[in-house]
């Protein structure tokens, strides 16, 4: 039976993606080893480095004057290398969900943190409007996709001080005005690559502002001037996304990937809001993610849920038990998944509605 895969991290990547992975690990760029048994420094993969790199910036049209950088640790370790690398004194944070208020936690060890606004009153299922920004914040720290309640910031936000995103969960999905941005990072497991790598993009005239001295592995500063090679970067998932960033330009690019992701969310938020059984979890239409579509059954049906579950399982859905702080389901539709996978649930959905 044909799979669909709605995990919503690590999740589906492109076959053509998975496909050069796979022949990289046995035999990479001709070299008769595998990727993972090669040197760094050798060419091969320097190559593979610098072609990720410019992709990378070609792809979202990065202006001049920023770095794409390649790290380990995850988006996880980001949550404190930007406060350690630009609070000065006080930074703004977003809190828009469980990762929001991790990355703000992590900023209290370095100075004064202002939460300027949380939706965590209504288990963050919306995103707060209207807030102002301290005019002496160092950054205004923002979480556009919020993968655990399926709420997204779909725009680039005007704001008066340097804006700091978390783009983990919806990079690579629409077009971005970078120049809005002072820096932007990510986990790669979501939109671009296997676990292991986390991307950054930095404006690299914010950096070297601190007082603080830097530990020389959490300094961007490192990253950059080494080209992402100061220690022995994650080749593998390095490797995954060039291939993933080579689909995504041969697909039309981040334009045409949100085209698709626009159906394929509006595919899906239109079935659940159809559906006597389901409601979406976030109701406000312009707040709803376009990559984690969050829906719980309707009261007189909340019984069903189990059964709503297994019967999905048994056709081929994969992934989407809805995460444990909201409940129900969480149907997960980044760049690699096909429109037909979003079909194929929709009609599970009916399925089981003409059942009861
Ligand atoms: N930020 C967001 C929005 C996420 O969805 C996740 C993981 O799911 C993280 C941060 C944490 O990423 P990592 O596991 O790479 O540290």
């Amino acid at each position: 039976m044909k799979k669909h895969n709605f995990y919503a991290g690590p999740s589906i990547l492109p076959e053509y993606t998975i496909k050069n992975t796979a022949e990289a690990v046995l035999n990479f760029a001709g070299t008769g080893l595998s990727v993972m048994e090669v040197s760094h420094r050798g060419k091969e993969f320097v190559a593979v480095m610098d072609e990720a790199r410019a992709l990378f910036k070609e792809i979202l049209d990065i202006p001049q004057g920023y770095e794409v950088l390649f790290l380990g640790g995850g988006a996880s370790t980001q949550f404190c290398m930007v406060p350690y690398n630009l609070l000065n004194k006080k930074a703004a944070y977003l809190n828009t969900g469980a990762w929001a208020s991790k990355a703000q936690k992590e900023a209290h060890l370095f100075g004064e943190v202002v939460e300027v606004a949380s939706s965590k009153d209504a288990n963050y299922n919306y995103i707060p409007k209207g807030f102002s920004v301290p005019e002496d914040a160092d950054y205004l720290h923002i979480t556009t996709n919020n993968t655990i309640y399926g709420t997204e910031i779909k725009e680039d936000l005007d704001v008066n001080v340097p804006l700091v995103a978390d783009m983990s969960s919806d990079i690579f999905s629409r077009p971005v005005d970078v120049s809005k941005y002072a820096l932007i990072y990510g986990g790669a497991q979501k939109n671009l690559a296997p676990a292991g790598v986390a991307f950054v993009v930095v404006k690299t005239d914010i950096l070297g502002k601190v007082d603080r001295p830097i530990p020389t592995m959490l300094d961007y500063r490192t990253h950059v001037e080494k080209g992402s090679m100061f220690n022995t970067p994650p080749v593998l998932p390095v490797f995954a996304a060039l291939q993933t960033l080579k689909w995504l330009k041969q697909q039309g690019g981040v334009a045409e990937m949100q085209k698709r992701n626009r159906e394929k969310a509006a595919l899906l938020y239109d079935e659940i809001d159809r559906n006597k059984l389901f409601k979406a979890t976030v109701t406000n239409h312009e707040d709803r993610s376009l990559m984690n579509i969050c829906f719980v059954m309707n009261e007189e049906y909340a019984d069903l849920e189990k059964e709503f579950l297994d019967f999905a399982t048994q056709r081929g859905m994969v992934g989407i038990k809805g995460h444990r702080s909201v409940g129900g389901f969480r149907a997960s539709t980044y760049n690699a998944l096909p429109i037909e996978s979003v079909k194929a649930l929709v009609e599970v959905m009916q399925e089981f509605e003409r059942k009861h």
